[in-house]
């Protein structure tokens, strides 16, 4: 069982990384080429990816990764989501920044965030952290995104029990002491609500059964060996298996595999995230700030 000494480490490696990442993403650069920088620095800082960099750009808001032939590319002017998440022993660290594009608007997000931590204590409702988000981000001119939210981290789960939501959505639920969590303002100078789009590369095992396609079953298999039920990228099994897309549209349509897709901005807007995860006492511990 993970403690709290790996939650903590699972934050400050979490945190070094997208400090790395954001130090080497600069435009012109293939987004396959800065996910592949920011794996490798995951395992050299001796710990493993919760799920893959989500790379996004302009108004996809998240969960978009490069597979291993991208040609995407991060050009000038584009606004980049990096979005990293590391595990140590199920122990999780999620946070993420924006690089590029309107700086007010990344501003936002980040300042909402920093306001946010304030309110994150033992005790309040989850709903005030939501209200001074969106004040902060009405601030600016901008929207916060309604339909997406920070959330409970549970030991190799990134998604559970509690949601931190990003406007005053009245839940009264308590943050309380041991709690870990992740708040992630997202920011956007459109409606403020995101739809489902194209495919991300990302998937997460949901439903563990037998399958009769050799690929398929050796792709189970492995994803159960390495990412338990963590995401997953499909770059990770193309490195590994080679083409996969017969495999993956199988698993997918069997319900074995959870496809994400890409989240995007509903008018078209441009979106900025800022996230950290914390650690919830009556003075809460910012476990991915460096
Ligand atoms: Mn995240
Ligand atoms: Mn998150």
């Amino acid at each position: 069982m993970a403690e709290k000494d790996d939650w903590l480490k699972a934050g400050k490696i979490a945190g070094e990384v997208l400090n790395y990442a954001k130090s080497i993403a600069k435009p012109g650069l293939k987004l396959i080429d800065i996910a592949k920088k920011v794996d490798a620095k995951i395992y050299e800082l001796g710990a493993k990816p919760a799920f893959p960099v989500n790379l996004s750009l302009n108004s996809v808001a998240a969960h978009y990764t490069p597979n291993v032939n991208d040609e995407k590319v991060f050009n000038d002017g584009d606004m980049l989501k990096i979005d990293v998440g590391v595990q140590v022993n199920g122990a999780i660290g999620d946070t993420a920044l924006t690089v590029g594009g309107d700086e007010e608007l990344v501003k936002a997000s980040r300042e909402a965030l920093n306001a946010a931590i304030k309110e994150a204590y033992a005790g309040n409702e989850v709903r005030m952290v939501g209200k001074v988000i969106q004040e902060t981000i009405s601030s600016f001119g901008f929207a916060p995104v309604k339909n997406l939210s920070g959330h409970g981290l549970s030991e190799y789960v990134i998604h559970s029990g509690k949601t931190i939501p990003n406007y005053d959505n009245g839940d009264q639920t308590l943050l309380q002491e041991g709690d870990t969590i992740a708040i992630e303002p997202f920011a956007t100078d459109g409606d403020g609500l995101v739809i489902e789009g194209a495919l991300s590369n990302i998937y997460r095992l949901d439903n563990v059964k037998p399958v009769r396609d050799m690929k398929a079953r050796k792709i189970v298999k492995f994803v159960e060996e390495n990412y338990k039920t963590l995401p997953f990228a499909r770059r990770w099994l193309e490195e590994k298996f080679g083409n996969v897309s017969f495999a993956l549209m199988l698993l997918v349509r069997e319900g074995v595999l959870h496809s994400y897709p890409q989240l995007k901005e509903r008018s078209n807007g441009m979106v900025a995230q800022s996230e950290h995860s914390l650690y919830i006492g009556d003075k809460s511990v910012v476990t991915t700030k460096i």
